[in-house]
């Protein structure tokens, strides 16, 4: 068995990042960025107002209160075509250019004025409420650096720069094959026996949300012959994950048969709970990973392995889970070879570090303790016994990646 840090670098070194794509910036939110962009414009174009008031020169108001004369009138968009003489001032709003010949900005707040007189009542040094051409970015400026995940913000960003295209990263189309007799898709006639398959379900959400496509193959029977055909529909994605049949059971048909179709592996079974029965190889040209049916381990697997990988398809530095340190509200029993990744709820989150109690059954096919769980409790290989009010580390789930 190896541990859980060498199977991440044995699967992250077989990962290379999946070709680009131009896309609408509408579209881009949640895309990986494949390449930097420049600017097409300088922001503010020119000097403009940043409130509504009077555009007057700094010079004009050595004493006060100043009485200037009202030459025009500028909104946002317009523009005041003369230049301001001394003793001049013009009527100004949010977001409209300088007249020539203006250096500051006086609020409205800050004046009495009819139609032809403004009387500044507060001086203003020179340029008061200007925002300088240029101030926010200036055209050729590099707006965003790739790679990275576009968010809302970059959107707006890359709105203001006049970039109506992108290059991003096609998503990486991920394939998902579950595997065994007893499994039905949600809503789907049940046998007496059969449970629905959630893992292609909750798998194929976690790839969208960590930026794939996901490519759903259905549910192959625990026959040669059913998993050889849906497995060769695995063949246009970018990697493949089969779900279930990876252990050493007489259903287990993952290494058997698809050994005689190309798979090739290059590890089995990793130091490590829920989750022993992880599979990594390369099926035909595409990497592939084989996960363990349970649903609890499936995911885990996924935090800890999947994710990593869709980053990488996606040309981004793979992430690793974020880790924090915790209260025990109880006692914890020493651990054996595997890394454990236990279910906990925080009690109490306080000024210092969050309080967590761990589910009593922490079973790996357990969805609703999973689903209830704020973080997963993390305990390495051969982890000493821990008295009650000991730290230890946790992976905040919420806060993990982005919707996990
Ligand atoms: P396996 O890895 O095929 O031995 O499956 C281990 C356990 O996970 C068994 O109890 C299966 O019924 C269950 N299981 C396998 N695949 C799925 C799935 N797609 N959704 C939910 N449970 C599954
Ligand atoms: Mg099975």
């Amino acid at each position: 068995m190896i541990s859980v840090e060498e199977a991440r670098k044995n699967i992250l070194k077989e990962i290379r990042a999946v070709g680009t794509e131009v896309i609408s910036l509408q579209a881009a939110a949640g895309r990986v960025l494949a390449e930097n962009v420049r600017s097409r414009r300088t922001q503010p174009p020119a000097d403009l107002s940043a409130m509504d008031g009077f555009a007057v020169k700094a010079a004009d108001l050595g004493t006060i209160p100043a009485s200037l004369k009202i030459v025009g009138e500028v909104p946002a968009g317009g523009s005041y075509d003369n230049t301001v003489g001394t003793g001049e001032a013009v009527r100004i709003f949010t977001g409209a250019a300088l007249p020539s010949g203006t250096d500051t900005i006086i609020i409205q707040e800050d004046t009495e004025f009819d139609a032809e007189t403004v009387t500044v009542k507060e001086g203003a040094a020179k340029g008061t409420y200007v925002r300088p051409a240029g101030l926010d970015f200036s055209a050729g400026d590099i707006g965003i650096k790739a790679p990275t995940i576009l968010t809302p913000r970059d959107i707006g960003l890359l709105a203001a720069m006049d970039i109506p295209w992108i290059t991003v990263r096609r998503k990486p189309k991920i394939a998902l094959l579950s595997t065994g007799d007893e499994l039905v898709r949600p809503g789907e006639p049940l046998g007496p026996n059969q449970i629905i398959s959630s893992n292609s379900l909750s798998i194929a959400a976690l790839i969208e949300a960590a930026g794939g496509e996901a490519l759903d193959l259905g549910i192959a029977q625990d026959n040669a012959e059913s998993l050889r055909e849906k497995v060769m529909n695995a063949k246009s994605a970018d990697m493949l994950i089969t779900l279930g049949g990876a252990s050493v059971g007489d259903h287990d048909l993952i290494q058997p048969v698809l050994g005689k179709e190309g798979l090739s592996v290059d590890f089995w079974r990793i130091a490590m709970r829920p989750g022993k029965p992880l599979m990594f190889g390369n099926f035909a040209g595409i990497p592939m990973l084989g996960m363990p049916g349970n649903p609890v381990s499936s995911l885990i697997c996924s935090f800890l392995f999947l994710i990593p990988a869709i980053d990488a398809l996606n040309g981004l530095t793979p992430r690793t889970p974020p880790r924090q340190r915790a209260i025990l509200t109880h006692a914890l029993k020493e651990n054996d070879q595997r890394e454990d990744y236990m279910r906990a709820v925080i009690t109490e989150e306080t000024s210092g570090l969050p309080v967590i109690r761990l589910f009593d059954k922490q079973d790996s096919s357990m969805l609703s303790p999973l689903s209830l769980a704020d973080c997963l409790v993390v305990r390495a290989p051969f982890a000493a016994a821990l008295p009650e009010g000991s730290e230890v580390d946790i992976i905040p789930l919420s806060r993990c990646y982005p919707s996990i």
